[in-house]
């Protein structure tokens, strides 16, 4: 079997038996055996998160270094709706961000630089990720040694893409993802007859008030060309149409590319709340955690891509990403430990594969899974070799 047919087996595999974050169980056993049947080395971390070592033959005088390479391995809350023969048997899961077609492309890295062990010297430590999309994953296999216990000196994490055709690669210099947070806020005022205003505390329209006069802390407050989203997606309250709401629940996230504008957002998240919250003698709560950082490239590792890039895609098939995304991406916190990139690559072809992520439609081209495996096989020898 050749390498497109062993890939398009395994990633249909993983698609048809999709599992949700931190439930990885199958699939972690299904990578672990396809490292184990290549004769690599492989442990866990976390449970549901796999490692495999796979150390060069190549005499070196030089100092051996390592490089991590990382797809994530878990599927969403979605039901499917394509009906070809590998959709997803797994009743309201779905591989809808295309972690399939990352851990295949990472499988196939593995198959190929195992036959070119004599090539490089120092290790590749292939990373499979538990629970990227609910982004606690990165941080916990962080904090299980994922990238000291091998001392890995570099990280390069890949994600297959719809925005970008079969054949194509796209890289970023600098900030490529926002960071995310998501802050929950409850206003509580005091019940009372929907007709007997006076005699209460409306929270439904000092919550109004607030979610308007959020509205003016990016337009007015951030400077205009920091990138920054302030986000409410979701709001519950009241009773009924004759009763004055007690509390209102507001949630929502910030976007941001630095500490500096996330904590002034987050100031004047405050700031507002407490006036609002005076001038009508409520009270509130104000819960804000931190998701992800944003996601910013080492330029030197963007540079080792981009010359791994034009050799195996040609200069014409590079795109060099001008702006960033305001998603979010939990790789973002290897790359506060060390120094790497996050890297996409084409996987569109035609309408089936060109939906967005998390659609129940995802679908992804898997002619382009062997361009991924070469890229990461090949920029890891770069590295290695350097
Ligand atoms: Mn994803």
């Amino acid at each position: 079997m050749n390498l497109f047919e062993k890939l398009k087996n395994i990633r249909r595999i993983l698609h048809k038996n999709p599992e949700l974050s931190n439930k990885e169980f199958k699939t972690a056993d299904f990578v672990e055996k396809n490292l184990k049947d290549l004769g690599i080395k492989t442990y866990r971390l976390c449970k549901t998160g796999v490692i495999g070592i796979l150390e060069g033959t190549k005499k070196t005088s030089d100092k051996k270094r390592t490089i991590a390479l990382r797809a994530d391995l878990d599927a969403l809350p979605i039901q499917e709706k394509n009906n070809h023969s590998y959709k997803s048997q797994n009743n309201g899961i779905m591989h809808a961000c295309g972690h399939d077609g990352n851990t295949t492309i990472l499988l196939g890295t593995a198959m190929i630089l195992d036959e070119q062990k004599k090539e490089f010297s120092g290790k590749v430590q292939f990373t499979f990720q538990l629970d990227e999309e609910t982004a606690g994953g990165s941080k916990y296999m962080i904090e299980e040694g994922v990238l000291s216990k091998n001392k890995v000196d570099c990280i390069i994490g890949v994600h297959v893409s719809p925005w970008h055709k079969t054949g194509k690669i796209a890289l970023k210099y600098g900030a490529m993802m926002a960071g995310v947070d998501k802050f929950v806020i409850e206003i509580k005022g005091l019940l009372g007859h929907g007709a007997c205003p006076h005699l209460s505390k409306d929270s439904i329209v000092a919550s109004s008030e607030f979610i308007m006069s959020l509205q003016t802390i990016v337009s007015r407050i951030i400077n205009p060309v920091e990138p920054a989203v302030v986000t409410v997606g979701k709001i519950e309250g009241g009773h009924q149409y004759n009763i004055i709401a007690d509390k209102v629940t507001i949630v929502g996230t910030v976007r941001t590319f630095s500490l500096k504008t996330r904590e002034l957002i987050k100031k004047e998240m405050i700031k507002r709340l407490q006036g609002i919250c005076k001038n009508y003698s409520m009270t509130y709560t104000f819960d804000y955690q931190i998701l992800n950082s944003p996601l910013i490239n080492d330029d030197c590792i963007v540079n080792l891509c981009l010359e791994s890039a034009k050799q195996c895609y040609g200069n014409k098939n590079i795109e060099l990403l001008q702006n960033p995304s305001m998603a979010g991406e939990d790789f973002a916190e290897y790359l506060k430990e060390i120094k790497g990139a996050f890297v996409y690559i084409g996987t569109s072809s035609n309408k089936a594969t060109s939906y967005p992520w998390h659609h129940e439609k995802f679908d992804l081209d898997e002619k382009a899974l062997v361009g991924g495996a070469e890229f990461l096989a090949n920029t890891a020898k770069l590295f290695l070799n350097k």
